[in-house]
């Protein structure tokens, strides 16, 4: 059996390193030149994990030196490079995968350099690889330079007089750091977000030390945080019996950093919180204090050579970045992905992209998802459900070597799509706001809305029910 992997992030990593030990031959397509997907692109500085380090890692690779509860991208980065190097992952690199197609009996990978068979194919493209920005009118009139945080690249932006698009999770990371260096940050914010202090701080040595020497100290450490998340944000999040008790502490940080009644009202939200992403960050309301810091909330109206207009006038920029999210709700595009007799899943999700278990589409046997249709969390690691998933797709595996070609049945996903709305439905992520997690006609399409746990129990083996086995691989 031969399986390919496109994507060399979190997901297509874990894939490699359990097929590699398996001894089941694979090949990593990975479009980037190196290894770490999301951190890989994200360099802007203070760029960081908001879901502590100890838990945001493998459990088969467990690090017991990070830094810091949140580390930033580097450490991150440099903990993912050395996961590869010590699996001897190595993928082909600057190798976008263009189209899947099935051919009948196989999988056929095509890429710029050709196109390759494989009986199985597992994408671990991420949900948010591909940058969005807005398109305003005249922004190719700009005469500065202007790009998106996931582009940063090893910019230095010290002395510039910089406008910031966008006040989500990037952004309320990124102004901290570039305030004080650039010369003037403009923020310039359609929706404000709900934002919590994030509890960071540095591991000492000697906690260090207990994490590596003391057995199962670093076990029951990351236990602790992972059912401290599982029991106190995901009811919150998702159930919403706490939301008040949310909403009272992101108000009391607002008061608590913000003494100017004005902008604290600007930067009060008006929906619940947890219906978008939460920004945990506590240095970005501070940020927003400085005398060399502007939030605007007028409505950007034209990018024009020398700035960014708004119905106030124009303000100058040297250097626009957007820090406005990603595509995510579109799926594996801008990939083809034809199916037996010329399925095509752009089509088969027009309305929205689903998955079983997030996993599986009928129609497209021997393919499987990481991070796929709503197995996003708001309220925990995505590494425990890649981790999930990939446990899941090993034992896919073991049934398509003794029972043949495996496809799951259409009788499963729309049972599955209907307990999965109903669930949403119920969430706050369904109360009155736009947001990443939805499709522009308000579905619901990348977050999981149960536990972490529950993800973890429904994927442990496949239940051969909801599949059709064919003859072959
Ligand atoms: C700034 C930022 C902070 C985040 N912080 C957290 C956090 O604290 N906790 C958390 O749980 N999650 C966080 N996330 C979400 C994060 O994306 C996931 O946790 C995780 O990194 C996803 O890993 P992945 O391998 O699925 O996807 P990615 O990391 O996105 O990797 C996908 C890889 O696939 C490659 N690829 C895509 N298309 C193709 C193609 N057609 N051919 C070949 N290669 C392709 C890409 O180049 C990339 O390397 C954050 C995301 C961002 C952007």
């Amino acid at each position: 059996m031969r399986v390919a992997i496109v994507g060399a992030g979190f997901g297509g990593l874990c894939m490699a390193v359990h097929l590699a030990r398996k001894g089941i031959p694979h090949v990593v397509f990975e479009k980037g030149d190196g290894v770490g997907g999301t951190w890989r692109d994200n360099t802007y500085p203070g760029a960081g994990c908001d879901i502590p380090s100890h838990l945001y890692s493998f459990s088969f690779e467990p690090w017991c030196d990070w830094s810091r509860r949140y580390p930033g991208q580097p450490e991150i980065l440099a903990y993912l490079e050395m996961v590869a190097a010590r699996h001897r992952v190595r993928p082909r690199f600057g190798t976008e995968v263009t189209e899947l197609a099935h051919d009948g009996s196989g999988w056929l990978v095509v890429t710029p350099g050709g196109v390759e068979r494989f009986d199985v194919v597992v994408t671990a493209v991420g949900q948010l690889n591909r940058p969005r920005v807005p398109e305003i009118p005249g922004a190719e009139t700009f005469r500065g330079e202007a790009f998106h945080s996931a582009r940063w690249g090893s910019r230095d932006l010290a002395g510039k007089r910089v406008a910031v698009v966008g006040t989500g999770s990037s952004a309320a990371q990124l102004v901290p750091s570039l305030a004080g260096t650039a010369r003037q940050v403009d923020v310039y914010q359609r929706t404000p977000s709900w934002v919590l202090p994030k509890a960071d701080g540095a591991f000492s040595p000697l906690t260090r030390a207990v994490f590596r020497r003391v057995p199962g100290a670093h076990r029951l450490y990351r236990e602790w945080q992972f059912a401290y998340l599982e029991n106190t944000v995901f009811p919150a999040l998702v159930e919403g019996w706490s939301t008040g008790l949310i909403r009272r502490a992101g108000l009391a940080h607002l008061r608590s950093q913000v003494a100017d009644p004005g902008l604290r009202r600007r930067l009060t939200p008006g929906y619940p919180p947890g219906c978008k992403r939460i920004v945990l960050d506590s240095r970005f309301y501070p940020a927003l204090t400085r005398h060399d810091v502007e939030l605007i909330t007028d409505p950007i109206t034209r990018i024009v050579p020398e700035g960014v207009e708004t119905p106030a006038g124009v303000r100058q920029a040297e250097v626009i970045v957007y820090a406005t999210g990603f595509h995510t709700t579109e799926f594996l595009l801008p990939m083809t992905v034809t199916g037996t007799c010329g399925r095509d899943l752009r089509e088969q999700w027009r309305d929205g992209a689903e998955a079983y278990l997030g996993m599986a589409a009928p129609g497209f046997p021997n393919l499987f998802f990481l991070y796929g249709p709503n197995t996003n969390l708001g309220h925990n690691s995505i590494v425990h459900m890649l981790e999930a998933q990939v446990g899941y797709v090993m034992r896919c595996l073991h049934l398509i070597a003794r029972r043949g070609r495996m496809e799951v049945t259409e009788a499963a996903m729309s049972a599955y799509t209907t307990a999965l709305n109903r669930a949403l439905a119920a969430t706050v992520w369904n109360q009155g706001c736009r947001s990443w997690y939805k499709t522009e006609a308000g579905r619901i399409t990348n977050n999981w809305p149960r536990s972490a746990r529950d993800y973890r129990r429904l994927t442990r083996r496949p239940r051969p029910g909801a599949y059709n086995f064919g003859a072959g691989r």
